[in-house]
């Protein structure tokens, strides 16, 4: 016997609630990008390594033990994208996007990494990701900000989410601050954790978010970075925490947020929540100034963030489940004709319908009534010879014959708006306005 084959570690099937969650936060996406403006843009799931492994930067944990790299069958080093912004920056290179700067983007998809899958930690997990490329304006910050407010309060899920803010400064701030910090550790270096040592060297700012208690209270006491702001980067901040202050984005500043890649500038950002144990951060980003000059471009300020879809859709309240609106029941196979024209007449309509594929009339209504449908559209040979079906209401059990003859637009008027049968509502208006219209043109002229 053979055996039976398995999901990938870290990977998942949605089916029912898990996907109407995944899709509610999709959904909402979708409007809040169109409110701020974003375009849609798609690039590959794949990428050359090398995408990856300049921008991101070699000692990152993404690139030294996350990615999925592979060769092709032709030899080339390739990997499965573990963030957006490195795709969409190659993109806005190879793709000449130049001449649309500044220009506004925003994505969603799979995304991969190689980490120990826990609670909120997958494999292939999915992004939402916004990014503003070429433009150094504070204000980009602000409304890249914004939207991610926006977003969370469409969703539902902003009273338990916090914006933590910090500044990274400039290239000069940060200098400053990097030697300051060096000195800060290396005077207490025994007492580092082996991790914070080998960072020292490396990514002295990533020491300042370690999690070891040995790090905590040397990092704690190290030097901030507001002292070390130029009065370019200072105004640069102000700006931006003035601008959010007016737009009415609630904030509140963690000296310790930090990026470790120097191509970090100004801004950095999380949002975060006590609702998902560690894995708390739902949507981060920042400002990468300094990002696309790795990528071998022209110096182009940009800045985006991205957020997990599963820990969003984790946080929100249970959508409303999808369902029918209408089930046909045909009574034998005579009928079974006449319904497949009805149920197409419905679904053009823009009224979810549905059939079973077979079964008696017994099978057939039990399964409308547990489909959750409104409506049950029984198909008789008799009634049909008088040009009629039963329309039987499922919530209340009435039933009563109705003509053939204009039952969809019947119908599209009656499924209220709201929910799936908006479509409907809008679809009947639609197949209406031909007459309407010449109405009103009649009554002007
Ligand atoms: P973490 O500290 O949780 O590992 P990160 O700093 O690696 O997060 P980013 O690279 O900033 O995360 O990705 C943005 C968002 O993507 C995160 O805030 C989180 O919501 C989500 N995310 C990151 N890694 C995973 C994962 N393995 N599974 C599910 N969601 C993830
Ligand atoms: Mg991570």
């Amino acid at each position: 016997m053979s055996s039976k084959v398995q999901a990938i570690r870290g990977t998942q099937d949605m089916l029912g609630e898990q996907a109407e969650r995944f899709q509610a936060v999709v959904a909402a996406f979708g409007r809040v990008r169109r409110l701020y403006g974003f375009q849609r843009v798609e690039v590959p799931v794949i990428e050359a390594t090398a995408v990856f492994a300049r921008s991101l930067g070699e000692t990152t944990d993404v690139v030294s033990k996350e990615m999925y790299s592979f060769e092709d069958r032709g030899g080339e080093p390739i990997t499965l994208r573990p963030e957006f912004t490195a795709g969409i920056c190659r993109a806005f290179l190879s793709e000449g996007w130049q001449q649309h700067a500044p220009l506004k983007v925003a994505a969603h998809g799979p995304i991969f990494r190689y980490e120990r899958p826990q609670k909120g930690r997958f494999r292939q997990f999915h992004q939402l990701d916004a990014e503003i490329i070429g433009s150094d304006a504070p204000a980009a910050d602000v409304e890249l900000l914004s939207f991610a407010d926006q977003l969370l309060r469409e969703l539902g899920v902003a009273d338990g989410v916090t914006l933590q803010l910090n500044t990274l400064g400039d290239p000069e701030t940060r200098e400053a601050w990097r030697a300051a910090l060096v000195e800060h550790f290396q005077a207490q270096r025994e007492a580092l954790s082996e991790e914070s040592l080998a960072r020292l060297d490396k990514n002295p700012l990533r020491i300042l978010d370690s999690k070891d208690a040995r790090d905590r209270i040397i990092a704690d006491s190290a030097p901030a970075i507001d002292d070390y702001l130029s009065e370019a980067a200072a105004n640069f901040f102000a700006s931006v925490t003035a601008g959010l202050d007016a737009a009415g984005v609630a904030w509140t500043r963690n000296p310790r947020l930090v990026r470790g890649l120097d191509y970090y500038r100004h801004t950095a950002f999380e949002f975060v929540t006590d609702r998902l144990g560690a894995q708390g951060t739902v949507l981060a980003g920042g400002r990468y100034d300094g990002l696309i000059e790795a990528l071998g471009g022209p110096h182009t300020p940009a800045v985006g963030w991205a957020a997990g879809i599963e820990r969003l859709a984790m946080l929100i309240e249970r959508p409303e489940a999808e369902r029918i609106e209408v089930a046909l029941v045909p009574l034998g196979t005579a009928a079974e004709a006449a319904a497949l024209r009805i149920l197409a007449d419905l679904r053009r309509s823009g009224i979810a319908s549905d059939m079973a594929f077979r079964g008696n009339m017994k099978k057939r209504m039990q399964r409308a009534d547990s489909s959750g449908a409104r409506y049950a559209i029984i198909v008789g040979d008799d009634e049909l010879a008088r040009g009629e079906v039963a329309l039987k209401d499922l919530t209340s059990g009435k039933q009563e014959a109705v003509a053939l003859d204009g039952l969809a637009r019947r119908l599209a008027a009656t499924i209220p708006r709201g929910g799936h049968s908006e479509l409907a509502a809008g679809l009947a208006d639609h197949a209406a306005s031909p007459s309407s219209s010449t109405d009103r043109v009649a009554k002007a002229s």
